[in-house]
């Protein structure tokens, strides 16, 4: 893998890289608890480099909690993760680097309101790799142009709709270099046409072979872009494929019936 290090002394290279062999995300039996309420029971599951694995699932399943876990926003009780060849849950790793080989595109927007869209990307690329500020703003107005926002760099969040503060959402966690992208139902607080601008977005990203897990109802994005569906409930992965089969064919009621429900 020429991406990795040469040495010992080699400290700087990102160890996540996998090698074609072994699956980018990796979550074997994980668990995770809310006082007595389980909702974690038991998740594994692989994801390859270049997949767009789409989850669904009731309100209340643990998606967002999968999702979180996995950037070690929430700690797990049981298990491991692991990105390529690094375990994601060691005692060691570091939850700041993790977050910025595994980005996150949050529901609820939350750009820092008092900071212009270009000092909302240009922040973590100061503060987290140290950039300085001439080269963080070059690459923030990058990050902007490929989400179609150059000409929003300037305004503050109260300034832009829903779908450009998603947007600049998009952007800050890009520039951080991700391997993985996680969307948490991206589009569920924006009307249809805002929607479905974002989703241009992520169809980009798709063309560009970034690795995503996206939680989405958008069974439009899910058919033109997964690589996989996993029907999430209670917990548990009920069942997992390719799109066609799920939405077509599911081998368990439970999930025609979700399906059904969201059509
Ligand atoms: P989903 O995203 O599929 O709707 P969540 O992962 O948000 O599901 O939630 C799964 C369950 O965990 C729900 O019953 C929810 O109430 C509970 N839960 C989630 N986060 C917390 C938390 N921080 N504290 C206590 N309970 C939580
Ligand atoms: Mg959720």
């Amino acid at each position: 893998d020429e991406r990795r290090g040469d040495g010992d002394g080699d400290r700087t290279a990102p160890s996540a890289s996998a090698t074609s062999a072994e699956p980018l995300l990796r979550i074997e039996d994980l668990h995770k608890s809310y006082g007595a309420e389980e909702v974690l029971q038991g998740v594994s599951l692989e994801i390859d480099r270049g997949d767009v694995e789409v989850l669904v699932g009731p309100s209340g399943s643990g998606k967002s909690t999968l999702l979180r876990c996995l950037n070690r926003l929430t700690e797990i009780d049981s298990g491991r993760l692991y990105l390529g060849v690094t375990e994601v849950t060691a005692p060691d790793a570091d939850p700041n680097e993790i977050r910025q080989q595994i980005g996150m595109v949050f529901q609820d927007i939350n750009l820092f309101t008092h900071l212009t869209a270009r000092e909302n990307v240009t922040l973590g690329l100061r503060k987290v790799r140290g950039m300085d500020e001439a080269k963080a703003r070059e690459r923030a107005d990058a990050e902007l142009d490929r989400v179609g926002l150059a000409d929003q760099a300037d305004s503050y969040p109260a300034q832009l709709s829903g779908g450009q503060k998603q947007r600049v959402g998009i952007a800050r966690a890009l520039a951080m270099d991700p391997e993985v992208m996680l969307f948490d139902e991206p589009t569920s607080a924006l009307d249809p046409e805002l929607s479905n601008e974002v989703l241009a977005v992520m169809d980009e990203l798709v063309a560009e072979g970034m690795t995503m897990v996206v939680v989405t109802h958008e069974m439009r994005f899910a058919r033109g872009a997964a690589t996989g569906i996993t029907f999430l409930d209670d917990g548990q992965i009920v069942e997992r494929g390719p799109p066609e089969r799920l939405f077509e064919n599911p081998d368990h009621e439970r999930t025609a019936r979700f399906f059904e429900s969201i059509r």
